[in-house]
């Protein structure tokens, strides 16, 4: 838990918690399945540098990102494999996308014209990362839609024959994670597969490395992740529970900032905007220099808890931009400069991301993915 002393609030990310939520992963998909890390949103907050050059080390098969941004941000810092794109690029993203050797995934037939276009006036190798296109079993914001192989299949096949490789098939499941979310998932699975046999019509989906894939998290931990060519994990890696299926994540990322202020309070001191909280009784109360601009959601004023010498001390008032202010009455020896801990484990006791995303009505992707550029990522 040591650090420069001057940093007032700081995110610990583990690196080799990192390396086994991965291998987990990977336990679970068996040999036969590729990996595709999702390193989308700067890697959900971690660091996408970082995360990239750890992941490396493991051996992935490539990595998945969202905007055609994050994928050229890739290719800037030296990623030579595979890199999916995994949102729909806007059509006149897709130029750039083809010059700079990324995979775009295509969801509807205006996006292979914008594909065909640009592979004409920057013509790829034929062993080129080329497309894969989504299939809509469900979730409907994005792909070709399941019910209507006749109807881009064939485009997609006149797309390969032009000379850009037609590469992969997937789609994405909304319900995963969810308990009870198996037989939604069950017919997102049927879906996919009856688009996989009516394309076997397709020469390109029968080239031996035509790849299908289907599994988040969630599925990559669950009966029906391994079966597929490739997986692509996000938030379980980066230490967010994955669902009914999936073990506990090891933990990976841990918010700690100082005390700047302590104050000795009297009944009837209130705190914070709107003075929403007021002392009952003598006590002490410490300012740690962590708010909602580093990213500590707001909605956390009042109702959570942080850890100081490895108890559980409460949040009182609201949570300010730049501070919150927690009631260290029951810890009174806690000082000016110490280390309080938001997130993450001081002694025996851990503050979990799913507890806090809980808490704060929201899901673990949205914690990590607001951490704010305010608190530096210190890997440990
Ligand atoms: C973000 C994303 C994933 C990863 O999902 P997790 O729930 O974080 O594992 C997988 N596939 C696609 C298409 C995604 O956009």
């Amino acid at each position: 838990m040591s650090t420069d002393p001057r940093s007032r609030a700081w995110l610990e990310i583990d690196g080799d918690a990192l390396a086994r939520n991965v291998a987990t992963v990977r336990a679970s998909l068996g040999p036969g399945t590729g990996l595709v890390p999702m390193v989308k949103a700067d890697a959900y907050g971690l660091g996408v540098s970082r995360v990239v050059e750890r992941l490396q080390t493991m051996d992935p098969w490539g990595f998945g990102v969202a905007t055609v941004a994050e994928g050229r941000e890739l290719r800037e810092r030296g990623v030579q494999g595979p890199v999916v794109v995994f949102s729909p690029a806007g059509l006149a993203e897709i130029p750039e996308a083809v010059a700079a050797d990324l995979t775009l995934t295509l969801s509807h037939l205006r996006a292979l014209e914008a594909v065909a276009e640009a592979a004409v006036d920057l013509p790829g190798s034929p062993d080129g990362p080329g497309v894969h296109l989504e299939v809509d079993t469900g979730m409907g914001r994005a792909g070709f839609d399941w019910r209507e192989v006749e109807r881009w299949g064939p485009a997609a096949q006149a797309l390969h024959d032009g000379g850009v490789p037609w590469r992969g098939i997937y789609t994405h499941l909304h319900s995963a994670d969810e308990a009870g979310g198996d037989a939604a998932t069950g017919q997102q699975v049927e879906r996919f597969r009856r688009v996989l046999e009516e394309l076997r019509a397709q020469p390109a989906t029968r080239t031996p490395g035509f790849l299908r894939h289907l599994a988040n998290s969630a599925a990559s931990l669950s009966p029906v992740g391994g079966e597929w060519d490739l997986a692509r994990p996000g938030v379980f890696l980066y230490g967010g529970e994955a669902g009914p299926h999936a073990p506990p994540p090891d933990p990976v990322v841990s918010l700690r900032a100082r005390v700047v202020h302590r104050k000795e309070v009297r009944p009837g001191d209130t705190v914070g905007y709107g003075a929403t909280h007021t002392a009952g009784a003598e006590g002490v109360w410490a300012t740690v220099a962590c708010g909602y601009a580093d990213g500590w959601p707001r909605a956390l004023g009042n109702r959570s808890e942080v850890l100081v010498h490895g108890v559980r001390v409460p949040v009182v008032g609201r949570i300010s931009m730049d501070v919150t202010v927690v009631d260290i009455s029951t810890a009174p020896s806690v000082s000016l400069g110490e280390v309080v801990t938001f997130l993450g484990c001081d002694g025996n006791e851990a503050i979990t991301l799913d507890e806090v995303s809980t808490l704060a009505g929201t899901i673990s992707y949205e914690i990590l993915t607001g951490f704010t550029s305010r608190l530096p990522r210190v890997w440990v």
